[in-house]
């Protein structure tokens, strides 16, 4: 019987994995004369190969065609952006018509806050969990000042109940119970940032419009790492970066998705030239007609060289044969991680994240026993070797294998340096 947590056995995983030919479509950064073991795609992921030959694309395309290249050719500017549109809706689980790809996460929050967020005297209120991503936490509070509202009442964070500091489903449920038929938004991530935890969003969504709520969703840690089923869910709206699990590079264009029953909506936007009808665009009429879905959110034209990347990242998508794959690599990369842990370094790394594979995706959030100063050691040890994670305040090292790339020889290599480290 061969040991499931010995060298051989993560080898062998790696013989049998079937995205295994995926990671060559990566550039891998070098640490000396080897590739980093890298784990920090829950941050930048790693470039895709395809992005240069697409960036370059549009640059070779301006330099040859100028203001014609808006029109000529599939890769034409003025539809550039609809390209993005199907991949990423199967990488969300939406509709095309549901999905675009604009601006950056925190702008498309306010964006959809404009229009999904309400508030009246009765009803101004903003659930989102305790301890949120601070962009988002500045976002909502401005939003509620904005309105002339005061963030100390009608900012509802909700605690984490469990030992580990993570949230159950019964302490979300009682504070949408509690607090509901006074909030005019319930903002909740798919996965929060610093614990590595996932939610089930079709069942935040379902309680938020009980109580007569907005749901809306901040997918930065999720789109790319676990399958989502935007449409199913229900959600009135999500937001989400690119340049996360998504590999579309730093600042990536980000994405937004407005359920399809809002198609048409008569709320309040801030809106754009690119946001109006497509066909009568270019009229140049004073009024301003949106266009149906998502798009009619888009206030410029799209910044096409940021696009091309995603392009490229998105191709990577397809050829990996889409989230539920790369989800049955992810369980599996993730819980050898855990399982190594577990059995070789208990008393060094204590794992924040849910141990059941429903309520994480692929990141583990952990803790070093001994204190923060330990954790900044053993984090700066990891990077003196090339194993890159990230740390984040007060005392967490993020490491996250992607499916996409990352070997499980990566998460057993890992496992050996704490191992050295808490030797020397
Ligand atoms: C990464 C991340 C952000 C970053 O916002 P940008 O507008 O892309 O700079 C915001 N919120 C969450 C939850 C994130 O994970």
């Amino acid at each position: 019987m061969t040991d499931l947590l010995s060298r051989t056995h993560a080898m062998a995983l790696d013989a049998a994995d079937p995205l295994r030919p995926l990671r060559s479509e990566f550039l891998i950064p070098k640490h000396k004369h080897n590739e980093q073991i890298y784990f920090c795609g829950n941050s930048l992921g790693l470039q895709p190969r395809g992005a240069r030959a697409h960036v370059l694309q549009v640059l070779d395309k301006w330099s040859h065609e100028a203001v014609e290249g808006h029109f000529t050719g599939q890769a034409q500017w003025m539809t550039y952006h609809e390209q993005v549109r199907e991949p990423l809706a199967r990488v969300v689980g939406a509709q095309p018509s549901e999905v675009v790809a604009m601006n950056s996460l925190t702008a498309n929050l306010h964006l959809m806050m404009v229009s999904f967020y309400r508030p009246t005297n009765e009803r101004a209120a903003i659930i989102i969990e305790a301890g949120a991503f601070p962009s988002d936490r500045h976002a909502v509070e401005s939003q509620i000042r904005f309105h002339g509202f005061d963030p100390a009442t009608q900012l509802i964070e909700v605690q984490p109940d469990q030992a580990d500091g993570t949230l159950s489903m019964g302490a979300i449920e009682r504070a949408i119970g509690e607090h509901g038929s006074r909030a005019a938004l319930v903002l909740w991530p798919g996965i929060q940032y610093r614990t590595g935890q996932s939610f089930e969003l079709k069942k935040i969504a379902r309680l938020a419009h009980a109580q007569g709520a907005v749901a809306g969703f901040d997918l930065a840690h999720a789109v790319g790492n676990v399958p989502i089923e935007l449409h199913d869910s229900q959600a009135d709206f999500a937001v989400w970066c690119h340049y996360k699990y998504m590999n579309s590079g730093p600042g990536a264009v980000a994405g937004c998705f407005v359920h399809e029953r809002h198609a048409r909506t008569s709320r309040p936007r801030f809106a754009g030239w690119w946001g109006h009808e497509k066909e009568t665009r270019f009229q140049m009429g004073p009024q301003f007609v949106p266009t149906p879905g998502a798009d009619g959110w888009q206030l410029s034209n799209p910044p096409i060289l940021a696009l091309a990347p995603l392009l490229a990242s998105l191709e990577v998508f397809d050829k990996a044969g889409g989230m539920a794959a790369i989800r049955t690599k992810s369980e599996k990369i993730t819980g050898f991680l855990e399982a190594l842990i577990r059995a070789r370094v208990p008393e060094t790394l204590e794992i924040v994240t849910p141990s059941e594979p429903a309520r994480r995706g692929s990141q583990l959030s952990l803790r070093v026993a001994g204190g923060r100063e330990r954790g900044r050691e053993l984090f700066e040890y990891l990077s003196s070797v090339g194993t890159i994670g990230d740390w984040r305040e007060p005392d967490v090292i993020r490491i996250s294998p992607a499916p996409l790339y990352n070997k499980f020889m990566d998460v057993y290599r890992f496992v050996e340096e704490v191992e050295s480290w808490r030797g020397v």
